[in-house]
């Protein structure tokens, strides 16, 4: 399989009143080339800040950033601006939570999807041709109607559907999808995860599938890396995580999960809070919430261990019975 991108003890704090808020820690993964990897966890565990740090959309000068991200083998963080202004949307593309932030409510979806289009060819019919055959891959209901729709005539459904057609005029090799789905309802939601899942067959695109859905990512992904406090703290390919999940939290996720339908996995809260994260003390970051802790697990970080060769967790008794 070949690396497409990969995440090297990749750790991002933000500059916050009266010192850092460490938001990301030493986080490792890889993507491999027509892959969905799934980064599942609760809200502020920094999901999105791992997404913005990979296509250099965080704050400006508010981050510390250690740690190499590398897209097919060069590293991105050290890329000047223009260089990652290549890369952004030609190789690597995203779609947000909220498809209106990203959309011009002043021209035609159609107009914008062909503007990205327009780049490479200059032809307008072929150009508009291509532009409703992207809004039919995406199974845009009336696609030549719909190419004429201002974003405010789109049901969130079907302007996620544009966003994603945009994105696939590019072809980019890696799509970042920040919880895509999240404002939707669940047979849209739904849905949108099957054109993803179709986009990855079709065209080989990698996917980051990043949210706090753990129903979902049984559907789509192929591994998974949960997120806790700013740590991976276990990662795995989809049987590993449940057939054989080992991080306490993984396994509370699990028991949370409602089993009778599809895609209603919604997040269950599990007891306590996550720690603050601006004066992180030394020890587990679940230690406060979890059923196994034990005296080191309040003082000494547990090292990332490995059940097998890509099947990865961070606790010091994750074997133990909840
Ligand atoms: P959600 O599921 O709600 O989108 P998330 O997993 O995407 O959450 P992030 O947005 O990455 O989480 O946030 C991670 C942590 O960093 C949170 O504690 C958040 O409050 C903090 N944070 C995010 N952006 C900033 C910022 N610009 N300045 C300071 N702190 C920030
Ligand atoms: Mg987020």
């Amino acid at each position: 399989s070949e690396e497409l991108l990969r995440l090297d003890n990749l750790s991002i704090e933000y500059k916050v009143k009266g010192g850092y808020l460490s938001a990301v820690k030493d986080v490792n993964l890889t993507i491999n080339r027509g892959e969905i990897f799934a980064i599942v966890g609760e809200s502020g565990c920094g999901k999105s800040t791992i997404a913005h740090s990979i296509m250099r959309l965080l704050p400006d000068h508010n981050e510390r950033i250690s740690g190499g991200i590398y897209f097919k083998g060069e590293k991105l963080n050290d890329m000047t601006d223009n260089q990652m202004e290549k890369i952004r949307g030609k190789h690597i593309g995203m779609i947000f939570q909220n498809p209106l932030d990203s959309l011009n409510p002043v021209y035609t979806t159609g107009a914008q999807v062909a503007e990205a289009i327009y780049m490479d060819n200059k032809n307008r019919l072929e150009v508009w041709e291509q532009v409703v055959k992207l809004y039919r891959d995406v199974k845009m209901p009336d696609a030549e109607k719909r190419v004429h729709s201002f974003p405010h005539e789109l049901s969130g459904g079907m302007r996620q559907r544009v966003m994603i057609a945009m994105m696939l005029s590019r072809n980019p090799e890696l799509l970042i999808a920040d919880e895509p789905t999240t404002a939707l309802d669940v047979t849209i939601e739904a849905q949108i995860l099957q054109i993803i899942e179709e986009l990855k067959k079709k065209f080989s695109t990698s996917i980051m599938l990043i949210t706090h859905n753990f129903g979902l990512v049984a559907e789509v992904a192929d591994r998974i890396g949960v997120m806790y406090a700013g740590e991976i703290v276990e990662q795995g390919d989809v049987f590993q995580i449940f057939e054989n999940p080992m991080h306490p939290y993984t396994r509370l996720l699990m028991k949370a999960l409602p089993r009778k339908t599809k895609f209603e996995g919604r997040l269950q809260t599990i007891d306590g809070a996550v720690p603050r994260l601006t004066d992180v003390k030394p020890g587990c970051r679940f230690a406060n919430r979890c059923p196994l802790a034990k005296d080191i697990c309040f003082s000494i970080d547990p090292q990332t261990r490995n059940v097998s060769k890509d099947h990865f967790f961070r606790c010091h008794f994750g074997e133990e019975a909840l």
